[in-house]
Formats: C-alpha cells, structure tokens, sequence
C-alpha cells in the first residue's frame, strides 16, 4: 500500500476516479474533501433540467452518504480546502488540518466572465454548479427576457432551452464565431441562423461593455447597436480553470494546473484531473475525456499498466433542430475546408500534411461523424 489518497473535488472527475481507484484497490483509505454538499450530478442535465423544469433535487444522481457507502470513502462535504502545505503534506480546511501521502486535485472550473463596466456587473450570473442552478431557477420565476453573454457550446444549449419555455433570449458573442470561436464560419453562420428562426436574438460580433442596473431591470450595452433592457444576465462565454490552490502551493500552472503524461503534477505525489487540470497546453474538460483519463490516473495511482486514453475531442450539440458534431483539430498548421448545402455543412481540417486532423459537420452531413472520426483517428 502506498499510503492514503485525498481528493479535492465530488464533481465527475473526483468521483469518477474514486470508482475507478476502487476497482482495483477495496483498502487503502480514500477521502474526498468538497466544497459543495457531495452530491453527484451531471452538469450536461442542468441545461436539460431548465428546458423540463425539473427541480435540482431530480438531478442528484446519489448523495455523498451513499457514495462514501458504496465506496468506502470518507466524503466530507461543505469543506473548502484554503491551502495546500506541501512542506509538511497536509491540507488546510475549515475543521483541521488533514494529511495527504498522495493527493489529487480534481477542483473544476468556474464561468469566465467578461470585463464589464456598469452598475449591474455583480448582478451577472452564471450556472456551474447545482447549487448555481437553484439560484437561476429561482431567479427566472416570474422573468421574461435574458441575455447570455457567450455562444460557447453551453450558452447555445441555454439559449435554446430559454427560448423553448418562452423566454425573449439575447446571446451576445464578441469573437464572431459560436463554440468560443471554435466553429469554422460557415458552420457557425448556419447555427447562427437556426437559433435565430428559433426565436433567438443572435448578436455575433458583439460583445458586451458595460452592464447598468435600471428601474425594470439590467440595461446591457453591446459595443456596437443599442442597449437592451433585460430582467436577467448570464456569464456562458466559457470556463476558467480553479487552479488557485495549486498556483499558490507553487505547482506549475498555465491555463489549468500542468500535467505530465502520467497525470503528475510538478510535484510527484500531487495529480489533477478533470477541468482544473491540463496536458499539453489542453484543458481536460469535456466529459469523455473526464472519465477515460480518471480511469487512467486510477491505474497509475494503484501501479497498474496504463496506457494514455488520448482520443480525439468530439463534442456534439444537443439541439433538436440542429444536430452538431465538432471534432477540434489540434493547433498544427492547416486549412478549413467548408462545404455547405440546403440540408447541411461539412468542413474538414487538413494538416500542411494532407491528414484530417478534425471536423465540424451539421445538419444531414452528421451521419458522416463515425467515418471522419475513423479517419481522424487513423492519422494520428
Ligand atoms: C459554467 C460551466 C457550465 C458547464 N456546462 C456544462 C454543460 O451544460 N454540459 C456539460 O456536459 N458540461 C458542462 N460544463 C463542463 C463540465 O464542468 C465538465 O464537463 C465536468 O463536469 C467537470 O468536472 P470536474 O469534476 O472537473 O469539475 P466540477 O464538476 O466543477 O467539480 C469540481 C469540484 O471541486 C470542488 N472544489 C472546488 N474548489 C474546491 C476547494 N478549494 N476545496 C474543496 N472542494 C473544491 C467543487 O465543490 C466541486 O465538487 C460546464 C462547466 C462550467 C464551468
């Protein structure tokens, strides 16, 4: 036995990994410090949950006291870590101190939000968590008209759920293109339009200044046509990495905490996984990836053999009136390739080299997905 491991964190990555830990190991000791109250939940229901009105409690998948059951875990909830002492191996947390020989910080992300000047600024709200959920549930009751600041992935799901329960929507995305910019143009110019025949006010290339509060509500000023007055404004341009822990123990960081190919931190008994963590200069944040690479970790951190599930990025837009499927390329030299017709569009990414290095289909061109990623994979 190599001694006790302590996570940080009851979100997917954290309890993904401490099922997979349990697979091949039923004794070393296992706790699980979180912030939050330890229930398990996907953040991929949230956006479902708002389209169904379903209440936060519908969404929790299992609580902490039958999780730390059926793993033999101890899973302290509401317990923020402050500090990671490196020197003497403990963390710092409301209650004591508490001693790691292995630790793994699995801490998530947070909303970027945009600079904003304005009154309103602290009024902007964000939906990362379950308990963040409650808040906007809560805060929509009675409201009618929204602005998302952000066409990432999560802000185009919004978006559509809002307008589909009869909200007057505004999605507001400086960079130009949705997907944070990850779309090539005429794959997000499509998308673009199926939102707004949706009834979605799209406003590309407009990002948002400065957010005043008004008598009626949030006054929200693009940097370019005329303020709108909205009752609720939300932060869905993307997510920002909770690397402050580890920053501050002086661990490597860049985006996310740096990891090697074995999920090791700059310190060799310190790992992360999950969105806090990053490999390569990638952030690890979409669920797949989440599950295969704490399995992974799991076999490194029991001595297992282990090999790197590194698979291709895929991400797939839930819309019902417009199925997506983006496969990111990485940042290698190439070209874009888009084709477009009535029923869809089909862009490919070519490396200097000729291979297919990702793709973004939409529309009737999604049932090519399983052939170009075939491909895709094939020329790595
Ligand atoms: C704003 C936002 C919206 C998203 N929307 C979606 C979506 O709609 N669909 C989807 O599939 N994915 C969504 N994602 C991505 C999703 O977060 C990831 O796919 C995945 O769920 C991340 O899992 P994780 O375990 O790494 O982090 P999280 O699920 O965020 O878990 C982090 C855990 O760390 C704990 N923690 C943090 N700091 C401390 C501390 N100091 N001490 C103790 N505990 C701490 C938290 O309490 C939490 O339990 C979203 C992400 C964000 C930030």
């Amino acid at each position: 036995m190599e001694g006790n491991l302590v996570i940080v964190g009851s979100g997917l990555a954290g309890y993904s990994l401490l099922r997979e830990f349990r697979r091949f190991d039923a004794h070393t000791p296992v706790t699980v410090l979180t912030a939050d109250d330890g229930a398990a939940y996907s953040k991929g229901d949230l956006v479902a949950g708002l389209a169904r009105d379903r209440r936060p409690s519908d969404l929790v998948i299992a609580t902490a006291e039958q999780l730390a059951f059926r793993y033999q875990a101890r899973i302290q909830p509401f317990t923020r870590v402050m500090r990671i002492d490196r020197g003497n191996r403990t963390l710092e947390a409301p209650g004591g101190a508490v001693p790691w020989q292995r630790l793994v910080l699995a801490t998530g992300a947070q909303a970027a939000v945009p600079r904003l000047r304005g009154t309103g600024t602290n009024r902007v709200l964000s939906v990362a968590s379950l308990s963040d959920y409650a808040y906007l549930k809560a805060e929509l009751a009675g409201r009618r008209r929204v602005a998302l600041l952000g066409g990432s992935r999560w802000g185009c799901e919004l978006a559509d759920a809002l307008v589909r329960n009869g909200y007057e929507v505004h999605l507001f995305e400086a960079q130009g293109r949705l997907f944070s910019g990850a779309l090539p143009g005429l794959c997000s110019a499509r998308l673009a339009r199926t939102l707004e025949r949706g009834g979605i006010h799209v406003h590309l290339d407009s990002g948002v200044q400065r957010v005043d509060r008004e008598v009626g509500g949030l006054k929200v000023f693009p940097y370019s046509g005329d303020p709108i007055l909205v009752d609720l404004v939300l932060a869905t341009q993307g997510t920002e990495p909770r690397a402050d822990l580890a920053r501050e123990a002086g661990l490597a960081v860049g985006r996310g905490i740096q990891v090697d190919g074995r999920m090791t931190s700059s310190d060799p008994d310190v790992f992360a996984v999950g969105e806090c963590a990053e490999m390569q200069g990638r952030v690890i944040n979409l669920p797949e990836d989440i599950e295969a690479s704490s399995k992974y970790l799991a076999a490194i951190l029991c001595g297992r053999p282990a090999r790197w599930p590194g698979q291709p990025r895929v991400e797939a837009l839930n819309l019902p009136d417009c199925p997506l499927v983006l496969c990111a390329p990485p940042k290698v030299p190439g070209e874009w390739q888009e084709r477009a017709d009535r029923d869809g569009v089909r862009a490919t990414f070519t490396d200097d080299r000729g291979r297919l290095r990702g793709f973004a289909i939409l529309g009737a061109a999604v049932s090519e997905r399983d052939r170009l990623l075939a491909e895709v994979e094939a020329k790595r």
